[in-house]
């Protein structure tokens, strides 16, 4: 190979590498690195395109001391934050040595393990309150409140509901994690949508019938089967008829309509369409993109007195996904909410 052709090799690999000559100058960069840096940088010094203090002090310590070195290295790809791990490895060039830098984008890494983080601190937080609120009753109790029979009912009470919600929590966050690892598995059984819904139903009537609320199947006349796997399609209208009783409002009608579509659009085949539409106050549209995060609520209050996890919706999405299907959520503030679940059918 001829010394010349050197630029356009490291042209040829994806990632952008820049070579430091021993005059502290820019001998080449490659063409992925001209698109974090720009172009025309060769001869320039290294500081001048460089600026972040850890990345140039990694460089003056792989001088020193030989050796590959490693930084990050923030960037910005529009308006996205982009993070690369660089590599600062020492290599003997003709004119003396020099510093070949390749930039490793590990946007995804930090990001994941972000999320992790905020996993676990939120966790920690929806754990913390109702722990706290059972350690004070209970010092009440062997306390201030020892003979007071009134107390003592009204705060076992109390302390039967955090306990309940800490139990569902638990619960909850293990459904997530179950269906998180299954997720790549496609379910196959033939499962029928009318027993689903049925069943789930069944499941809510005490919620309901304290609600007023009537839950009202519509659309079935025979079997609708969808491959899938029985017990996550029954949590998943579970947990959407158990939000539309608690955030539809009382003595008001929760109606399931079930449709088949022979070409639907987005899955490009025959689906079975589930809509639960309630009669509630609505959802602002600024909250509907993030409704399946786990953890986000629209009233963090409102939900947690309801018993909320403010994981339900994060598992619907989640079981929706292994199923190949789709989740729409639209909502007119005022008038109500729909969930839209539609499943890949089978033919005819
Ligand atoms: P939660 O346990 O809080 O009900 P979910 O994940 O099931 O958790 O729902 C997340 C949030 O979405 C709820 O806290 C609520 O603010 C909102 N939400 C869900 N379903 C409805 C609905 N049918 N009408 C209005 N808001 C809803």
């Amino acid at each position: 190979m001829h010394p010349q052709d050197l630029p356009n090799v490291l042209s040829g690999v994806p990632m952008p590498l820049v070579l430091i000559g021993a005059n502290e100058r820019i001998l080449t960069i490659n063409s992925a690195a001209a698109e974090i840096f720009g172009t025309k940088l060769e001869g320039r010094p290294y500081h001048a395109m460089l600026r972040q203090p850890e990345v140039l002090e990694t460089i003056e310590r792989t001088w020193r001391s030989g050796k590959t070195e490693t930084a990050q290295y923030l960037g910005a790809a529009g308006s996205r934050q982009t993070t690369y791990r660089v590599a600062c490895a020492p290599i003997a060039l003709e004119a003396g040595p020099g510093i070949l830098l390749s930039f490793e984008d590990i946007t995804h890494v930090e990001e994941s393990s972000q999320i992790r983080r905020d996993f676990v601190a939120n966790v920690s937080h929806e754990l913390r309150t109702p722990l706290t609120a059972l350690i004070g009753f209970i010092e009440t109790l062997r306390g201030p409140a020892k003979n007071d029979e009134a107390a003592r009912e009204r705060f076992l009470g109390i302390m039967e509901k955090e306990t309940h919600r800490m139990t569902r929590l638990v619960k909850d966050l293990l459904s997530l994690s179950r269906v998180e690892s299954e997720e790549r598995m496609r379910p196959g059984d033939p499962v029928d949508l009318g027993n689903c819904l049925a069943s789930a139903r069944q499941a809510l009537r005490p919620q309901a019938e304290d609600a007023g609320v009537a839950v009202v199947i519509e659309g079935i006349d025979g079997p609708v089967i969808v491959p899938g796997d029985a017990d996550q399609l029954q949590q998943v209208f579970t947990n959407l008829f158990e939000n539309a009783i608690k955030y539809g409002g009382r003595n008001r009608t929760v109606t399931v309509r079930v449709s088949r579509q022979e070409m639907e659009p987005m899955l490009r085949g025959p689906a079975a369409r589930v809509d639960v539409i309630d009669e509630g106050e609505g959802i602002d549209p600024i909250h509907i993109p993030r409704l399946t995060e786990r953890f986000y609520r629209v009233d963090s209050h409102r939900s947690r007195e309801m018993g909320g996890t403010g994981l339900g919706l994060a598992i619907v999405k989640h079981i929706v996904n292994r199923h190949r299907g789709r989740l729409k959520i639209a909502s007119q503030e005022g008038q109500g909410t729909t969930f839209s679940v539609i499943l890949p059918a089978a033919r005819g």
